[in-house]
Protein backbone atom coordinates (compact mmCIF):
# COMPACT_ATOMS: atom_id res chain seq x y z
CA UNK A 1 0.00 0.00 0.00
CA UNK A 2 1.11 3.43 -0.53
CA UNK A 3 2.85 4.99 2.30
CA UNK A 4 0.78 8.14 1.63
CA UNK A 5 -2.62 6.74 1.40
CA UNK A 6 -5.12 7.91 3.99
CA UNK A 7 -5.04 3.95 5.29
CA UNK A 8 -1.35 3.79 5.40
CA UNK A 9 -1.45 7.15 7.63
CA UNK A 10 -3.84 6.26 9.85
CA UNK A 11 -1.66 2.90 11.02
CA UNK A 12 1.53 4.63 10.45
CA UNK A 13 0.54 7.99 12.87
CA UNK A 14 -1.31 5.44 15.44
CA UNK A 15 2.06 4.56 17.21
CA UNK A 16 3.21 5.57 20.33
CA UNK A 17 0.25 8.04 21.15
CA UNK A 18 -1.36 8.51 24.66
CA UNK A 19 -4.69 10.19 24.05
CA UNK A 20 -5.33 10.48 20.63
CA UNK A 21 -6.92 6.80 19.65
CA UNK A 22 -7.30 5.20 15.93
CA UNK A 23 -11.13 6.67 15.73
CA UNK A 24 -9.61 10.07 16.67
CA UNK A 25 -7.19 10.24 13.59
CA UNK A 26 -9.38 8.34 10.96
CA UNK A 27 -11.90 11.41 12.39
CA UNK A 28 -9.10 13.86 11.39
CA UNK A 29 -8.26 12.13 8.48
CA UNK A 30 -11.88 12.47 6.92
CA UNK A 31 -11.89 16.30 7.87
CA UNK A 32 -8.67 17.27 5.76
CA UNK A 33 -9.63 15.15 2.84
CA UNK A 34 -13.60 16.41 3.55
CA UNK A 35 -14.48 13.05 2.43
CA UNK A 36 -17.06 10.23 4.10
CA UNK A 37 -16.10 7.19 5.85
CA UNK A 38 -17.03 5.29 3.03
CA UNK A 39 -15.02 6.93 0.52
CA UNK A 40 -11.76 6.48 2.50
CA UNK A 41 -12.16 2.80 3.22
CA UNK A 42 -13.45 2.82 -1.01
CA UNK A 43 -10.89 4.93 -2.21
CA UNK A 44 -8.06 5.09 0.34
CA UNK A 45 -7.09 8.81 -1.23
CA UNK A 46 -3.61 9.60 -0.93
CA UNK A 47 -2.47 12.45 1.61
CA UNK A 48 -0.85 14.84 0.02
CA UNK A 49 2.39 16.14 2.10
CA UNK A 50 0.62 20.00 3.29
CA UNK A 51 -2.44 17.20 4.72
CA UNK A 52 0.02 15.12 6.10
CA UNK A 53 1.46 18.05 7.87
CA UNK A 54 -1.69 19.46 9.13
CA UNK A 55 -2.60 16.07 10.19
CA UNK A 56 0.49 15.64 12.59
CA UNK A 57 0.13 19.14 13.68
CA UNK A 58 -4.02 17.99 14.94
CA UNK A 59 -3.07 14.44 16.36
CA UNK A 60 -0.59 16.85 18.55
CA UNK A 61 -3.25 19.16 19.38
CA UNK A 62 -5.18 15.70 20.69
CA UNK A 63 -2.11 14.39 22.75
CA UNK A 64 -1.84 17.37 24.41
CA UNK A 65 -5.01 17.05 25.47
CA UNK A 66 -7.37 19.11 23.41
CA UNK A 67 -10.88 17.92 23.33
CA UNK A 68 -11.54 16.16 19.64
CA UNK A 69 -14.89 18.62 19.32
CA UNK A 70 -12.43 21.91 19.53
CA UNK A 71 -10.18 20.19 17.27
CA UNK A 72 -12.47 19.09 14.65
CA UNK A 73 -14.67 22.54 15.08
CA UNK A 74 -17.47 20.10 15.49
CA UNK A 75 -19.91 17.12 17.73
CA UNK A 76 -22.82 15.52 16.61
CA UNK A 77 -25.53 16.27 19.28
CA UNK A 78 -29.20 14.90 19.10
CA UNK A 79 -29.49 14.81 15.12
CA UNK A 80 -27.69 18.33 15.18
CA UNK A 81 -24.19 18.98 13.71
CA UNK A 82 -22.98 21.61 15.87
CA UNK A 83 -20.20 23.99 15.77
CA UNK A 84 -18.25 23.93 18.82
CA UNK A 85 -14.96 25.68 19.87
CA UNK A 86 -13.51 26.86 23.12
CA UNK A 87 -15.97 29.63 23.63
CA UNK A 88 -18.58 26.70 24.89
CA UNK A 89 -18.53 23.64 26.65
CA UNK A 90 -18.09 20.68 24.52
CA UNK A 91 -22.00 19.05 24.59
CA UNK A 92 -21.76 15.25 26.31
CA UNK A 93 -23.97 12.45 25.18
CA UNK A 94 -25.78 12.00 28.61
CA UNK A 95 -27.08 15.75 28.38
CA UNK A 96 -29.22 13.61 25.27
CA UNK A 97 -31.48 12.22 28.47
CA UNK A 98 -32.25 15.82 29.50
CA UNK A 99 -33.35 16.45 25.99
CA UNK A 100 -34.80 12.64 25.72
CA UNK A 101 -36.75 13.04 28.97
CA UNK A 102 -38.51 16.61 27.73
CA UNK A 103 -39.80 14.88 24.40
CA UNK A 104 -40.88 11.88 26.61
CA UNK A 105 -42.96 14.22 28.60
CA UNK A 106 -44.51 16.96 26.36
CA UNK A 107 -46.27 16.19 23.37
CA UNK A 108 -45.79 19.24 19.93
CA UNK A 109 -48.87 21.57 21.33
CA UNK A 110 -47.28 25.15 22.09
CA UNK A 111 -45.15 25.88 24.92
CA UNK A 112 -42.54 28.46 25.79
CA UNK A 113 -39.49 26.91 26.69
CA UNK A 114 -36.32 28.44 28.03
CA UNK A 115 -33.29 26.76 27.93
CA UNK A 116 -30.57 28.87 30.53
CA UNK A 117 -27.22 28.50 30.18
CA UNK A 118 -27.64 27.16 26.57
CA UNK A 119 -23.54 27.43 25.49
CA UNK A 120 -23.50 25.99 21.96
CA UNK A 121 -27.35 25.81 22.17
CA UNK A 122 -27.23 22.43 22.37
CA UNK A 123 -30.23 21.62 24.16
CA UNK A 124 -32.56 24.39 23.07
CA UNK A 125 -31.93 23.64 19.39
CA UNK A 126 -32.40 19.81 19.57
CA UNK A 127 -36.13 20.44 20.85
CA UNK A 128 -36.26 23.03 18.65
CA UNK A 129 -35.77 20.42 15.84
CA UNK A 130 -38.01 18.39 17.16
CA UNK A 131 -40.90 20.10 18.29
CA UNK A 132 -40.90 23.43 15.67
CA UNK A 133 -44.38 24.46 17.36
CA UNK A 134 -42.71 25.47 20.75
CA UNK A 135 -41.53 28.83 21.67
CA UNK A 136 -38.38 28.17 22.85
CA UNK A 137 -35.90 30.98 23.97
CA UNK A 138 -31.66 30.12 24.35
CA UNK A 139 -30.07 32.36 26.90
CA UNK A 140 -26.15 32.69 28.23
CA UNK A 141 -24.77 35.28 29.64
CA UNK A 142 -21.54 34.89 27.95
CA UNK A 143 -22.05 36.56 24.84
CA UNK A 144 -19.43 34.63 23.17
CA UNK A 145 -21.11 31.22 23.63
CA UNK A 146 -24.03 32.83 22.22
CA UNK A 147 -22.24 33.64 19.21
CA UNK A 148 -21.78 29.94 18.44
CA UNK A 149 -25.48 29.21 19.78
CA UNK A 150 -26.81 31.43 16.62
CA UNK A 151 -24.12 30.33 14.40
CA UNK A 152 -25.78 26.57 15.18
CA UNK A 153 -29.36 28.07 14.69
CA UNK A 154 -28.38 28.80 11.07
CA UNK A 155 -26.43 26.01 10.65
CA UNK A 156 -29.32 23.41 11.79
CA UNK A 157 -31.98 25.86 9.99
CA UNK A 158 -33.84 26.47 13.15
CA UNK A 159 -35.21 29.40 15.11
CA UNK A 160 -35.58 29.69 18.52
CA UNK A 161 -34.79 33.34 20.80
CA UNK A 162 -30.84 34.04 21.97
CA UNK A 163 -31.05 36.37 24.37
CA UNK A 164 -28.04 37.38 27.15
CA UNK A 165 -28.94 37.21 30.74
CA UNK A 166 -27.47 36.16 33.99
CA UNK A 167 -29.71 33.20 34.90
CA UNK A 168 -33.39 34.32 35.49
CA UNK A 169 -32.78 38.21 36.01
CA UNK A 170 -33.93 39.44 32.80
CA UNK A 171 -37.05 37.54 32.03
CA UNK A 172 -40.57 38.12 33.47
CA UNK A 173 -42.77 36.14 35.97
CA UNK A 174 -45.31 33.17 35.02
CA UNK A 175 -43.74 32.90 31.61
CA UNK A 176 -42.54 29.63 31.08
CA UNK A 177 -43.68 26.38 30.40
CA UNK A 178 -40.77 24.24 30.96
CA UNK A 179 -36.96 25.83 32.05
CA UNK A 180 -33.89 23.48 31.30
CA UNK A 181 -30.66 23.76 31.96
CA UNK A 182 -27.18 22.28 32.07
CA UNK A 183 -25.23 24.92 34.45
CA UNK A 184 -22.11 24.39 35.91
CA UNK A 185 -22.14 21.94 39.00
CA UNK A 186 -18.73 21.19 39.56
CA UNK A 187 -16.81 22.13 42.69
CA UNK A 188 -13.78 24.50 41.96
CA UNK A 189 -11.35 22.26 43.65
CA UNK A 190 -12.74 18.93 41.60
CA UNK A 191 -9.31 17.85 40.48
CA UNK A 192 -11.11 17.15 37.07
CA UNK A 193 -10.88 20.71 36.16
CA UNK A 194 -7.27 20.17 35.50
CA UNK A 195 -7.93 17.51 33.90
CA UNK A 196 -6.72 17.13 30.08
CA UNK A 197 -10.08 17.66 28.73
CA UNK A 198 -11.42 20.11 30.78
CA UNK A 199 -8.94 22.50 30.93
CA UNK A 200 -9.53 23.30 27.47
CA UNK A 201 -13.27 24.27 28.37
CA UNK A 202 -14.41 27.82 29.67
CA UNK A 203 -14.33 27.67 33.20
CA UNK A 204 -17.57 29.37 33.37
CA UNK A 205 -19.01 26.94 32.31
CA UNK A 206 -17.89 23.74 34.27
CA UNK A 207 -17.82 25.16 38.05
CA UNK A 208 -19.90 26.96 40.37
CA UNK A 209 -19.29 28.29 43.79
CA UNK A 210 -20.63 26.09 47.01
CA UNK A 211 -19.25 23.34 46.08
CA UNK A 212 -21.02 23.03 42.39
CA UNK A 213 -24.28 24.32 43.87
CA UNK A 214 -24.43 28.16 43.72
CA UNK A 215 -26.01 28.42 40.50
CA UNK A 216 -28.14 25.04 40.64
CA UNK A 217 -29.63 26.78 43.82
CA UNK A 218 -29.72 29.80 42.18
CA UNK A 219 -32.23 27.87 38.92
CA UNK A 220 -34.49 26.71 41.18
CA UNK A 221 -35.32 29.42 43.74
CA UNK A 222 -35.84 31.81 40.75
CA UNK A 223 -37.56 29.12 38.38
CA UNK A 224 -40.02 28.63 40.61
CA UNK A 225 -41.58 32.44 40.53
CA UNK A 226 -40.62 32.33 36.80
CA UNK A 227 -42.65 29.30 35.31
CA UNK A 228 -46.43 29.22 34.76
CA UNK A 229 -48.61 27.27 36.23
CA UNK A 230 -47.77 23.30 36.40
CA UNK A 231 -44.51 24.82 34.86
CA UNK A 232 -41.58 21.99 34.88
CA UNK A 233 -38.04 22.30 35.88
CA UNK A 234 -35.45 20.00 34.56
CA UNK A 235 -31.49 20.21 35.43
CA UNK A 236 -28.68 18.08 35.17
CA UNK A 237 -26.64 18.42 37.84
CA UNK A 238 -23.20 16.74 39.24
CA UNK A 239 -22.31 13.40 40.58
CA UNK A 240 -23.29 13.06 44.19
CA UNK A 241 -25.39 16.00 44.26
CA UNK A 242 -28.95 14.25 44.32
CA UNK A 243 -29.92 14.46 48.23
CA UNK A 244 -29.07 18.51 47.97
CA UNK A 245 -30.76 19.15 44.42
CA UNK A 246 -33.65 16.85 45.81
CA UNK A 247 -33.87 18.73 48.94
CA UNK A 248 -33.69 22.32 46.78
CA UNK A 249 -36.42 21.25 44.70
CA UNK A 250 -38.40 20.22 47.66
CA UNK A 251 -37.81 23.26 49.71
CA UNK A 252 -39.15 25.88 46.50
CA UNK A 253 -42.58 24.23 46.45
CA UNK A 254 -41.63 21.96 43.57
CA UNK A 255 -43.83 18.50 43.51
CA UNK A 256 -43.66 15.55 41.12
CA UNK A 257 -40.15 15.69 41.82
CA UNK A 258 -38.29 13.00 39.54
CA UNK A 259 -34.60 11.71 39.22
CA UNK A 260 -33.11 10.62 35.72
CA UNK A 261 -29.91 8.40 35.50
CA UNK A 262 -26.94 8.83 32.98
CA UNK A 263 -25.68 6.35 30.54
CA UNK A 264 -23.68 4.78 33.42
CA UNK A 265 -26.59 4.58 35.46
CA UNK A 266 -26.21 7.38 37.53
CA UNK A 267 -28.72 9.97 39.12
CA UNK A 268 -27.61 13.17 36.76
CA UNK A 269 -30.84 14.84 36.18
CA UNK A 270 -34.06 16.40 38.16
CA UNK A 271 -37.15 17.36 37.69
CA UNK A 272 -40.05 19.05 39.37
CA UNK A 273 -43.29 20.73 38.72
CA UNK A 274 -44.09 24.07 40.29
CA UNK A 275 -48.09 23.90 41.19
CA UNK A 276 -49.82 28.04 41.50
CA UNK A 277 -53.05 28.72 42.89
N1 LIG B 1 -20.82 17.82 32.32
C1 LIG B 1 -19.54 18.35 32.65
C2 LIG B 1 -18.62 17.19 32.96
O1 LIG B 1 -19.07 16.11 33.18
C3 LIG B 1 -19.61 19.29 33.85
C4 LIG B 1 -20.18 20.63 33.67
C5 LIG B 1 -21.50 20.69 33.03
O2 LIG B 1 -21.86 19.98 32.15
N2 LIG B 1 -22.35 21.54 33.39
O3 LIG B 1 -17.44 17.30 32.95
Amino acid sequence: MDLNSALSQIKLRNQNLELCSQLDIELLVLDILKISKNDLYRDNPLLSQDQQDRLLKLIDRREKGEPLAYIREKIGFWNLDLHIDQRVLVPRPETEVLVERILENFNSKKLNVLDLGTGSGAIGLALCSERPLWNIVCSDLCPQALSVARRNMKKNLLKVQIVNACWLDSFVEGRFDIIVSNPPYLSFDDPNIFSDGLRHEPLKALAAENHGLKDIEEIIVNSAKLLAVKGSLFVEFGNDQTRKVVSLFKKNGYSEINLYKDLNGDERFCSGKITKC
